[in-house]
């Protein structure tokens, strides 16, 4: 179900009055509502602890007018386009969020009283929140500026889309385990922290960066030498369409590791906590734009920041082994990693293909069990 062709995959058009725009809005505006509703309906299953608190009072009217206008979008759609699939997926998604809503009458946004343990929860409203976020930001880049004509809806979209939606709702999990080790370790060296907390806020973010990406380039470049690491790592360059979404196929051992290493840097050298948001913040914004599918132009960035030509090479199928910087490709000319042909990759993707590997549960499985290539 989740490899393999996608029923969004057709040869309508996408321009203007093909129904695509309105279809493509009113579904993803529908999957986040009713999400959100979900939330809702059941605040202690799939809100995180902060929305539970702090939601503001018209969340659910915003909702209601949320789901009226993905579903209006889907009927517009449906009226416009032959394939039915965008504007179906718009009003069962309204259809659900309405439904949810409805359970939720009674119930409030906020956690039940009395609570002290905290229950294990899945974060459907940070899914829903990055989601639409992500795809509202980076999906208008790709169709002004595309590299190739690909739909935004691709094959294997629903695999890339299963493991955007694993590392949303497990934000719990992660939240516990990437900051723990480098804690302990800060906790036994104090003092590096009042040296680093004394600086001014903007070079502290900019030291985040740095520091985060000299860690991250290291066990980067470890996952691609060190034959059980790369193991999970190999799934990330198992996408063979580039794109927005594509970044998120990363294995949860993959991301756990090279989180809380780069926690630990973070963490012994104490920054400020407002630096490390600052840094998380353009971290996921800067992973997810250099997997997109878009050939703007940012030759002037290139030797400054990873564009997403710098990072297009990592995944390149003919070329191996080069660019491991997620942030500053001089790490790469420094460490002798550097390579910058002129022009794109043929095709992306691991060298010997991904036979087997494709779809969510046998990418998850799949390296505990043996290797990808
Ligand atoms: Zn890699
Ligand atoms: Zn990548």
């Amino acid at each position: 179900m989740m490899g393999g062709m996608s029923p969004f995959v057709t040869d309508e058009p996408h321009s203007l009055g093909s129904g695509w725009i309105s279809g493509t809005i009113g579904a993803s505006l529908g999957i986040a509502a009713a999400a959100l509703c979900v939330c809702v309906a059941f605040p202690d299953w799939f809100a995180t602890p902060f929305a539970r608190e702090h939601a503001p009072a018209g969340t659910r009217a915003l909702l209601v007018a949320a789901l009226g206008v993905a579903a209006a979008l889907g009927l517009f759609s449906l009226c416009l386009r032959r394939k039915k699939t965008l504007g179906m997926v718009a009003l069962a998604a309204a259809a659900t969020g309405a439904i949810a809503l409805a359970f939720a009458r009674s119930a409030r946004v906020e956690s039940s009283p009395g609570a002290s343990v905290e229950l294990p929860w899945l974060a459907l409203d940070v899914f829903a929140l990055n989601l639409v976020l992500y795809a509202a930001v980076f999906v208008p880049v790709e169709r002004l500026r595309p590299r190739l004509s690909q739909p935004t809806f691709r094959v294997e979209w629903w695999t890339d889309l299963a493991w955007f939606a694993s590392s949303a709702l497990l934000v719990q999990v992660t939240a516990v385990l990437v900051p723990a080790p480098g804690l302990a370790l800060a906790a036994a060296l104090p003092k590096v922290a009042e040296f680093a907390r004394a600086l001014p806020l903007v070079v502290q973010f900019a030291l985040v960066v740095l520091c985060a990406d000299l860690v991250q380039y290291w066990v980067h470049r470890a996952c691609h030498r060190v034959p059980f690491l790369w193991r999970f790592h190999a799934v990330h360059h198992s996408a063979e369409a580039m794109d927005w979404l594509a970044g998120s196929r990363l294995h949860l051992v993959d991301a756990l590791l090279t989180r809380a290493l780069v926690f630990a840097a973070i963490a012994v050298l104490g920054f400020d906590l407002r630096a490390v948001a600052a840094y998380l913040v353009f971290v996921g914004a800067q992973a997810t734009f250099v997997h997109c599918n878009t050939a703007l132009r940012l030759s002037w960035l290139e030797p400054f920041l990873v564009t997403p030509r710098f990072h297009h090479w990592h995944h390149a199928r003919e070329l191996q082994d080069v660019n491991f910087a997620v942030h500053l490709p001089w790490l790469d000319r420094l460490f002798g990693t550097w390579s910058m042909p002129s022009g794109w990759p043929q095709g992306y993707g691991l060298a010997g293909g991904a036979k087997g590997w494709r779809g969510f549960w046998r990418q998850m499985v799949g390296p505990f069990v043996g290797r990808a290539s």
